[in-house]
């Protein structure tokens, strides 16, 4: 079968054959969720079988733990036979008790006899002390490296001492986690947070669900994510905030269920499903919201979800003085941009009117993330917030550090908030991990003191002395994002782009398309060195990496994090601190 399938994709040219080569192993019995897939006892899960290429199918036979699916989840399966791939689904099913679950699948076909087995686990551990609340912080693209910029500019160091740590890295317990998803070694962000919201592998731009074959984004076997657990089986508060578009990959990985993370006016609609519509909403985006008359609106409806979010009775914010009115709501819609939200240094720093146009008065990370702990802390039965600083990624793929470590401290310090807030009752368990990493790396210090530039200025070893980063206001960002002795970051995977080591004063793009190429763009530091490209053409833009991410966690819960975990692992992490009860 596999050799039939290579032979077709070399006949078919090199198109289908880079696009189906790097994929999961092919199987002719597809069990959706995957072999060695975990669950929480009750999490809810759509099981799918699919066959394909078996010729005409006589016959399927679905066994769990030995007895026939339908027995075991007490419901009748849906099978689909069709020439090409056949199908066999009972949705909206789960693992009652802990424990291993055997998967057989026997097909009987006019040629003769094929099978599969998989196998799962189901778990319902509970932490001895519990949390009541669990905050997940989410630094996109926050590897080791984006960590230790922050500490360096924030903090600072004198004789190789640091003269403090980050919020982010005084908390009690320290893991590693693994990114990778079910696909591919390297994961984009909507696979990786769907990790964290579901406990189950997925697929580059999939959330909350199992990729099956059909084309159809929106038809693929779903898994039930922790908002939707929170709610169902406890009645808790839930709430997501982020730097980006709100229905951008991770914040969006919370609550939605879709092959294509690009469905971003069907992730906003979403939201308003009330099994995982969250109570507190905080980001850019309003692009995805607002009907398609409104100027800037990227729908392709008339509908109005603010209206719709407000008649829900959400109190609606559209600046940071409004956000910061809201009093007694127990429900809140913000949104601050029509699409991304500017980062810390064009918001918060440089100010430049040409940047910000008419989104003049944004929040902060620390406002939306205290507004958001202030709503979801009425209620008694606790709640979840997942908290992103998404531009500390879309900074690290401009080769833009400064930006992205502005915006790691400001994160930082939204954590700092959680922090002061856990203190008061110590019953919230706090998460800060990244989703992957990036391939910036410090090399050591840039200056042109002795009249030195470009490469030829990048100071290693010995002659790299310190930074001359000053926080003299102490507010934990350095005055001058520009001093005159900054630090030499380089990159390993990037664009053709032009590098001067200084910063820019504008946010703008590494590398142009021109034609089929993509080029250096010569608005950016033109008279810098020209670094070659790492990639192949069709990038235009720095990209991510496979390495594993530091995780930090403080609170009721944290001792599970330690050593080196799977990604998958943050969802049973959090779901084991608030022993949730899913079989209900
Ligand atoms: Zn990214």
């Amino acid at each position: 079968m596999v050799l039939t399938l290579m032979l077709t994709m070399l006949l078919s040219g090199g198109a289908a054959f880079a696009a189906q080569l790097p994929n999961f192993p092919y199987h002719s019995i597809d069990v959706l969720p995957i072999d060695r897939a975990k669950f929480l006892a009750g999490q809810k899960i759509d099981f799918e079988v699919e066959l394909k290429d078996l010729g005409t199918i006589k016959s399927v036979e679905v066994l769990i733990n030995y007895n026939p699916a339908e027995k075991f989840f007490g419901k009748a399966p849906v099978v689909k036979l069709a020439a090409g791939v056949s199908s066999y689904r009972i949705d909206q099913v789960s693992f009652a008790k802990p424990g291993p679950v055997n998967v057989i699948v026997n097909v009987l076909t006019e040629q003769g006899a094929a099978s599969r087995e998989v196998n799962y686990t189901v778990v319902a551990d509970k932490a001895q002390k519990l949390a009541k609340n669990v905050i997940l912080f989410v630094g996109d693209g926050m590897s080791l490296q984006a960590r230790q910029m922050a500490r360096i500019l924030s903090k600072g160091l004198t004789e190789g001492k640091y003269h403090d740590l980050l919020e982010m890295e005084k908390m009690s317990n320290l893991a590693l986690v693994t990114t990778s998803g079910m696909d591919s070694l390297v994961t984009d962000s909507a696979n990786s947070a769907s990790a964290y919201a579901t406990g189950s592998k997925s697929a580059v731009n999939a959330m909350g669900i199992y990729p099956n074959s059909t084309g159809d984004p929106l038809d693929d076997p779903k898994v039930e994510n922790i908002i939707e657990l929170a709610k169902r089986s406890r009645g808790m508060a839930t709430g997501i905030v982020s730097t980006a578009n709100i229905t951008d990959a991770t914040p969006a990985a919370m609550v939605a269920h879709t092959r294509r993370r690009s469905e971003q006016n069907f992730i906003a609609a979403s939201m308003l499903d009330p099994e995982h519509r969250p109570d507190v909403i905080l980001g850019g985006g309003s692009q995805h919201f607002l009907p398609k008359s409104v100027p800037g609106s990227k729908r392709s409806d008339d509908r109005n979800l603010v209206e719709e979010f407000k008649s829900q009775g959400y109190t609606f914010a559209g600046n940071k003085t409004e956000l910061n009115q809201i009093q007694n709501s127990a429900k809140v819609l913000g949104l601050f941009q029509l699409d991304n939200m500017n980062v810390y240094i064009d918001r918060e720093v440089t100010k430049n009117p040409a940047v910000l146009g008419s989104f003049t008065d944004q929040p902060t990370l620390m406002d939306m993330t205290k507004q958001a702990i202030n709503v979801l802390s009425k209620n008694q039965n606790g709640f979840f917030l997942m908290v992103e600083g998404a531009c500390i990624d879309k900074q690290l793929h401009t080769v833009d550090w400064e930006r992205a470590t502005y915006d790691t401290i400001e994160m930082d310090k939204a954590i700092g908030i959680a922090k002061e807030f856990a203190k008061k009752n110590n019953d919230t368990l706090i998460i800060v991990v990244a989703d992957h990493a990036h391939s910036a790396s410090i090399t050591g210090t840039y200056h042109e003191l002795d009249g030195k530039t470009g490469r030829q200025a990048v100071r290693t070893y010995a002659e790299a002395g310190f930074p001359t980063f000053e926080d003299k206001n102490k507010d934990g960002f350095p005055d001058n994002p520009a001093p005159a002795v900054t630090l030499a970051i380089q990159y390993a995977n990037h664009p053709e782009y032009y590098e001067d080591y200084k910063f820019n004063p504008e946010p703008i793009a590494p590398a142009i398309k021109s034609g089929s190429k993509t080029i250096a763009n010569p608005k950016k530091d033109a008279n810098g060195d020209l670094n070659s490209s790492k990639l192949p053409d069709t990038e235009t833009q720095e990209v991510h990496t496979a390495d594993d991410v530091p995780l930090t966690a403080d609170g009721p819960g944290a001792e599970y994090f330690r050593g080196i975990m799977d990604n998958t692992e943050v969802f049973f992490g959090m779901v084991r601190a608030l022993g949730l009860d899913a079989v209900k």
